[in-house]
C-alpha cells in the first residue's frame, strides 16, 4: 500500500485478499496451530529464520492483518497485539526493564497504568519515577544509568493537556533512552513517532474499536531507535538472551528489519505470559479500523462543540477541553492537535457532589460506564464512581473534584448530544 493517506490505509493496509479462498475480508482464523510444509520449515519458523505462525498463542493471521494495518497508520513498523491495553503497558516496559531497572514515568496516567507502575511492576523490582510532564526536565533529572524508558499519555485525562512528546523524546534519544507513548485518546490525531517517540501502545479496547465489544491492545514499534548504540544502557536487546539461545535481539533480527523491539516482545513475553489476542477480536479492531479516520474527525467536532456549550452555561463552574486551555498548556494544543482535539470532555458542576450524581442519574442518551472511546456518548462521575475510594485531597491531586464529570462525547448527532447534556443539567440544577 503506498498511500499515506489514513482514510485509505484504514481500509487497504496490510491486506488485499486472503490467499486461500480469495476473500476479501480479513477471515477469522479460529484455530490454535498450524501444519508445518516440512521439518526445515519448522526449524526455520523456531529459528527465526523465517516468520510465519506456528501457534496462536505468538500470531494468528487475523492478528498479523490487524497488526500491520496499525502499524502503517502509525507510521511505525511492526506491532504485536495483546489481549488488553493492560497487557500492552506491561509488555512494552517488561521488553525493557527488569529487576534493579527503572523508567521515568508522567504523572498523569490512567488508573490501571498507575497501579500497575506504582505496585504490580515495583514488586517486580522496576522502579517507576513519576514526574510532573509540565516540565520535559524533569524526566532528564529523574534518569540514572538503568532508566531504560520514559512513558507518557499523548492526551491524559482528566487534565487532558497534550504531553511534550518531541521534547521528551529528544532529552531521551542521546542517552540511549526511548519514549513510550500511550496513544489510546488520540489515534490518528497525534503521531507519536512523527515527534520522536520510539514505540507507542494503545488499549484497542476503547477507539481503535469503536464499537465497545472488545478488550484489546496493541503495542507498535517505530523501528526509528537505534538499540545497537546504547549497549549499556538497553542490556535486554543487547545482550545474549538465555531464554532463546543467547540471542542478542539487536543483531538476531537485523535481516528482518528494524523489528528487534518487537520481535523480542512476542516470542519472550507474549511466550511466556501468555497475553494473547483472540482471533475474533483482531477482526473485531479491523472492522473498527475501517472508520476510524471518520469517527475521530467527528469524534473531534462534537466534543468542541460540547465543550462550547457547556462553557455558556451558568451552571457549569469549569470545562476541561484542550480548546479551553490557556497559557503553556494551549500552545501544546496548538502544536499537537491541529488535527483535532479529540472526544473527551469534563466539566465541572457549580453544585458539586450532589449535583454530579443528579446529573448522571438524568442522562438519558449517554450511557453511564466506566470507559471511553466507543461511537456512544458515555459519561462518568468519578467522584461517586472510579475515585470514590480516594479521599478529597487525593482526588484533588488527580485532577477530579467533586462536581467532576467526564464525557467520553459520541458521533451521534450534535443537536442530540447537546439535547441531553441540556436536559440533564437542567434537571440537575433544579
Ligand atoms: N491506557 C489508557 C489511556 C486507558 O484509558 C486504558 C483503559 O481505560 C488502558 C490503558 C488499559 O486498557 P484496557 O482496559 O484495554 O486493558
Amino acid at each position: 500500500m503506498t498511500s499515506k493517506n489514513p482514510e485509505t490505509l484504514a481500509l487497504h493496509a496490510g491486506w488485499r485478499r486472503d490467499s486461500a479462498t480469495n476473500a476479501v475480508a480479513v477471515p477469522i482464523y479460529q484455530t490454535t496451530s498450524f501444519q508445518f510444509d516440512s521439518s526445515e520449515h519448522a526449524a526455520n519458523l523456531f529459528g527465526l529464520r523465517e516468520l510465519g505462525n506456528i501457534y496462536t498463542r505468538i500470531m494468528n493471521p487475523t492478528q498479523d492483518a490487524f497488526e500491520q494495518r496499525i502499524a502503517a497508520l502509525e507510521g511505525g513498523v511492526a506491532a504485536l497485539a495483546l489481549a488488553s491495553g493492560q497487557a500492552a503497558s506491561a509488555f512494552s516496559v517488561q521488553n525493557l526493564a527488569r529487576a534493579g531497572d527503572n523508567i521515568v514515568s508522567s504523572t498523569d496516567l490512567y488508573g490501571g497504568t498507575w497501579n500497575l507502575f506504582a505496585n504490580t511492576l515495583k514488586d517486580q523490582g522496576i522502579e517507576v519515577r513519576f514526574v510532573d510532564p509540565t516540565d520535559p526536565e524533569a524526566f532528564r533529572r529523574a534518569t540514572d544509568d538503568r532508566t531504560r524508558a520514559y512513558y507518557a499519555e499523548t492526551l491524559p485525562n482528566p487534565k487532558l493537556i497534550p504531553f511534550p512528546i518531541a521534547e521528551v523524546a529528544a532529552i531521551g534519544r542521546p542517552l540511549g533512552i526511548p519514549l513510550i507513548m500511550d496513544n489510546t485518546a488520540a489515534p490518528l490525531l497525534v503521531r507519536p513517532f512523527d515527534h520522536g517517540a520510539a514505540v507507542v501502545m494503545y488499549s484497542a479496547t476503547k477507539y481503535i474499536g469503536g464499537h465497545g465489544t472488545s478488550i484489546g491492545g496493541v503495542v507498535i514499534d517505530g523501528g526509528n531507535f537505534d538499540w545497537e548504540a546504547h549497549p549499556a544502557r538497553q542490556p535486554l536487546l543487547n545482550q545474549p538472551d538465555p531464554s532463546y539461545h543467547g540471542a542478542v535481539w539487536s543483531q538476531a533480527v537485523k535481516p528482518l528489519g528494524p523489528i528487534a523491539y518487537i520481535l523480542k516482545m512476542r516470542v519472550t513475553l507474549l511466550r511466556d505470559l501468555g497475553a494473547a489476542i483472540a482471533p475474533f477480536n483482531s477482526f473485531l479492531f479491523l472492522q473498527g479500523i475501517e472508520t476510524l479516520p471518520l469517527r475521530m474527525r467527528a469524534h473531534s467536532e462534537n466534543a468542541l462543540a460540547v465543550a462550547k456549550y457547556l462553557a455558556g452555561r451558568k451552571d457549569v463552574a469549569r470545562v476541561i477541553h484542550p480548546s479551553q486551555h490557556t497559557g503553556a498548556a494551549a500552545e501544546r494544543t496548538a502544536k499537537y492537535l491541529p488535527k483535532g482535539m479529540g472526544g473527551l470532555c469534563g466539566f465541572e458542576l457549580a453544585g458539586g457532589l450532589d449535583a454530579g450524581r443528579k446529573f448522571i442519574d438524568s442522562l438519558k442518551m449517554f450511557y453511564h460506564v466506566a470507559n471511553i472511546g466507543d461511537a456512544r456518548s458515555l459519561a462518568i462521575h468519578p467522584g461517586s464512581t472510579t475515585h470514590s475510594q480516594l479521599t478529597e485531597a487525593e482526588q484533588a491531586a488527580t485532577g477530579v473534584t467533586p462536581g467532576y464529570v467526564r464525557l467520553s462525547v459520541g458521533i451521534e448527532h450534535i443537536d442530540d448530544i447537546l439535547a441531553d447534556l441540556g436536559q440533564a443539567l437542567d434537571a440537575a440544577t433544579a
